[in-house]
Parts: C-alpha cells; sequence; structure tokens
C-alpha cells in the first residue's frame, strides 16, 4: 500500500484511485490532434503505480516514446457523491504537483483500434507526486504557474487558468459518476509542450506555491 506525503502534517492517508483528466488545456488537445471536449474525458490509474519526486522512472522496454506530462494534482479528503460546488470545493483537501507518465506511441495504437488507454497509462512508475499542499497552508488562486524543464531545457510552461474545467468542475463531473473518498487524486491534465524522455534524461517541474517534482528517467 502507498501512503500520501504532506506538507506540515504526518497523517498517514493511503492512496485510493487516481483519476486523471485527459485534454484539459486546448493548446495540448490541438497538439496531439484532438478534438476540445465537451465533458471531462477521465481515466485512471492503479495506486501501485505512484512514485514519489526524487524516485526514477523505470522506462518500460516495450515502448519507444515515454512521454512527460505535467499536472496539478487534487487530494480528495472526504467521502462525496454527486457533489454541488460547494462540497467539490471543500472536498478538496489540498493540491500537488504531479507527472502522468505516459507510453504515446501505445496511446496511438490503442485509441486507433478503439480499445481502452490502460497500458499506455499504467505502469509501474506511472504516476510521480509530490507532498501535498493542505488547504490550511495554501488555497489555489487558479493561475499559477505550471512548468517543466528536461535536462534544463523548458519543455512545457503555462498557467492553471489555461484548464478547460476547474478543479470543482471536474470534483462535480467525477462525483456524479463514481464516488471519490478521501485519499484519492485526481490529476487535472497537462498543457502542451508533451515530449519523448529517454533513460538519463532528467525531469523537474514546478507549480507556483505549490510544490516542485523532480526524477530520473532509467531503464
Ligand atoms: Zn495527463
Amino acid at each position: 500500500m502507498k501512503y500520501l506525503k504532506f506538507k506540515n502534517s504526518n497523517e498517514q492517508v493511503p492512496i485510493g484511485k487516481i483519476v486523471c483528466v485527459g485534454r484539459n488545456y486546448a493548446e495540448h488537445a490541438k497538439e496531439l490532434g484532438n478534438e476540445i471536449p465537451e465533458f471531462p474525458l477521465i481515466f485512471l490509474k492503479p495506486a501501485s503505480n505512484v512514485i514519489f519526486s526524487g524516485e526514477d522512472v523505470i522506462h518500460p522496454n516495450y515502448s519507444n516514446d515515454l512521454h512527460h506530462e505535467v499536472e496539478l494534482v487534487l487530494y480528495i479528503d472526504r467521502e462525496i457523491k454527486n457533489a454541488d460546488n460547494k462540497s467539490a470545493e471543500d472536498a478538496i483537501g489540498g493540491y500537488t504537483i504531479g507527472l502522468d507518465m505516459t507510453l504515446r506511441d501505445l496511446q496511438f495504437e490503442l485509441k486507433k483500434k478503439g480499445e481502452p488507454w490502460t497500458l499506455a497509462k499504467c505502469f509501474d512508475t506511472a504516476a510521480v507526486l509530490s507532498e501535498v499542499v493542505l488547504k490550511s497552508d495554501y488555497i489555489l488562486k487558479g493561475d499559477e504557474n505550471i512548468s517543466l524543464t528536461v535536462n534544463g531545457n523548458t519543455r512545457q510552461n503555462s498557467d492553471l487558468s489555461k484548464m478547460i474545467f476547474t478543479p470543482v468542475e471536474i470534483v462535480k463531473y467525477i462525483s456524479a459518476k463514481m464516488k471519490l473518498e478521501k485519499g484519492d487524486l485526481i490529476f487535472t491534465g497537462t498543457p502542451e509542450g508533451v515530449g519523448r524522455v529517454v533513460p538519463g534524461d532528467r525531469i523537474s517541474g514546478s507549480i507556483e506555491n505549490i510544490a516542485k517534482i523532480s526524477t530520473q528517467i532509467s531503464k
């Protein structure tokens, strides 16, 4: 079982389900040749995929196109179902930064065949997390800078106001389809600039006022 790490708290919270939103920045949807969605597009990752900042991402040997996606991650701190705006906001207990590591070559093949993205999105080390910043320490403004570098070169640089669906809209939407529980995480989608990484590359990411993250790709 994997446990969350918090800034300024020693609470032991096991990681529940990880719900991810795809295509939540218009420029990123465009760069992959996708339409801008009418509703959040969601998929899941298992908690066993999680590693923390400072640990290595292990490049699966069955892909030649491992991509980085830097994302704002929401921490859910209570059970909710069919949330309204207020209960959705209240259920977001804090925030962190995450990397949704993706096997883009497999994803394109699976999309072409109309099959689920599971194997492109779920592999050991596919979800990299940093410490959760609780709302008692920081309330999201919604226009914080989000960025990622590979070997010191900027690849992704945007701000959270460019998200198509806001955190509250995402929590409302997901909770209308499946209940959310304490320890669940929501990856809210990545801005444009995703790209390939290979063994030896060093990734650093940052969301202004929230957290930094770093990892190295290894074989
Ligand atoms: Zn993503």
